[in-house]
């Protein structure tokens, strides 16, 4: 961000501020915008965060996160908060399409637009662009963002501890796409007074009876293995999702769960919504399951976690997956 003090300028006087981050915001989603919002706050700018759609519930406890807006609950006062922002941050997504219908009016409106995220292949959409695909999270680059801006002494323990969230979720608790940077800035918000602890433990230790109820069954009754990929399938219906009453987020980490297993390097987790089927797939090493969800799920994200959808059958989707898996995989 070579404009960095340009952006320091515009920031310097109070404006009215629309944060903006991805539809089903994830713990670094959740944890970038609110971080950034009481960053911005600090400023005396008036800041509103906006969701497409509404967040899991185990984020609830994460104090203010009850102010933002959601798009799809509310859309005329998301729109209309929009149109009379004059700075737009657009946080932990970085193709106008991941905002749903937000993004024509985000798209036509002609504040000042930063965008900071961690995805590949950025829209040219922003004015300012932090954008980094070696980074673990949006919630790094918040950091970074901060330190470049020359205001560390802003983030406080409770930022601190925002920050942390998406660290945490985004790198599996530092079990994946970690960089040495990324251990850098635990150690300053720690330093800063997180409690790492209590926040794994709000993030981690928090399922509910019916989540770890549509886990099992999930790995009893709805996974298939292909051996000789390295390949998972885990598969829900609309009928698990009447049965098991399952809501935002209660999905969220069951693809992770074939990981785990020996072997196993290609995970699919595929899932049968109301309009469409949505897949959410992992993978190890070199197997880029974002090539595969760019190419043929209209998706992507990350090369070894991506999702996609499709407007079909769940069987043919699954069918679809599995035919073009020789394509990324090589068999055994
Ligand atoms: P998840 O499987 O947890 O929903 O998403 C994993 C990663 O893939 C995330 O980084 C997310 O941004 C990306 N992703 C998920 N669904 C889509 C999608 O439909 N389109 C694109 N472009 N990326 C997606
Ligand atoms: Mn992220």
């Amino acid at each position: 961000m070579e404009n960095i003090k340009d952006l320091k300028n515009i920031l310097s006087y109070p404006k009215d501020v629309v944060i903006i981050s991805h539809r089903n915001p994830d713990g670094d989603a959740i944890g970038s915008s609110m971080a950034f919002r009481y960053f911005l706050e600090s400023f005396g700018h008036v800041v509103k965060v906006i969701y497409p759609s509404d967040y899991p519930n185990s984020f609830a406890f994460i104090k203010g996160i009850e102010d933002c807006l959601i798009y799809d609950s509310d859309p005329m006062k998301a729109e209309e908060t929009i149109k009379k922002a004059g700075v737009i941050a657009c946080l932990d997504f970085n193709s106008l399409d991941r905002i749903d219908k937000m993004g024509k009016i985000v798209g036509d409106s002609k504040a000042t637009k930063i965008l900071i995220d961690h995805h590949l292949d950025p829209e040219p959409f922003s004015d300012y662009e932090l954008s980094e695909t070696t980074a673990s999270s949006t919630c790094e680059l918040v950091y970074k963002f901060i330190q470049l801006m020359d205001e560390d002494r802003k983030l406080n323990t409770f930022i601190s501890e925002l920050l942390f969230i998406g660290l945490i979720t985004d790198t599996g608790s530092f079990k994946y796409s970690t960089n040495p940077y990324t251990y850098e800035v635990a150690s300053s918000l720690k330093k800063k007074g997180a409690d790492d602890y209590k926040i794994q433990d709000l993030i981690h230790n928090t399922m509910s009876v019916k989540q770890v109820s549509l886990l099992g069954h999930c790995l009893a009754n709805r996974m298939e293995i292909i051996p000789e990929y390295g390949t998972g399938i885990i598969t829900l219906t609309r009928q698990d999702y009447e049965d098991f009453d399952i809501g935002r987020g209660d999905t969220e980490g069951i693809v992770n769960h074939i990981l785990m297993m020996k072997g196993m390097n290609v995970a699919a987790f595929i899932t049968e919504q109301p309009t469409i089927v949505k897949l959410s797939l992992r993978s190890k090493g070199d197997i880029s399951v974002q090539d595969m969800a760019r190419k043929y799920f209209n998706g992507g994200g990350h090369k070894n976690a991506s999702g996609g959808a499709l407007y079909s059958k769940l069987d043919t989707v699954v069918e679809k997956f599995k035919s073009v898996l020789p394509e990324f995989v090589e068999k055994k």
